[in-house]
């Protein structure tokens, strides 16, 4: 149960443009949530300049909006990285009792 809803909550804090858990988290005006650097990387590349718009949803924006880092949502990413950093330490620790094990 628990790991289910783990999952479900992770795969809400990924970024749709790195497919990574999300870095310094903004919300853009549509409502959609990215890593600034991402956003940043995506409107600088935008087709034509200064044609801003949500990867996701499409919706346009102009003047380019003001991102703010999204607290709050930040916390719970950092907490959700560190979860996933220590589960792949839990996958590498058991990889060596499971080689240990059988040697005893
Ligand atoms: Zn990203
Ligand atoms: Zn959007």
């Amino acid at each position: 149960m628990a790991q289910a809803s783990i999952s479900v909550t992770e795969s809400q804090f990924r970024c749709p443009i790195c497919l990574d858990i999300l870095r310094d988290p903004v919300s853009i005006p549509c409502g959609h949530t990215y890593c600034m650097a991402c956003v940043n990387n995506y409107w600088d590349q935008a087709e034509p300049p200064g044609r801003l718009s949500c990867p996701q949803c499409r919706e346009s924006f102009s003047p380019r909006p003001v991102l703010r880092r999204n607290t709050v949502l930040a916390e719970v990413v950092d907490k959700l990285r560190l979860s996933e950093m220590v589960g792949d330490f839990m996958i590498f620790s058991c990889n060596i009792l499971c080689i240990i094990i059988p040697v005893i």
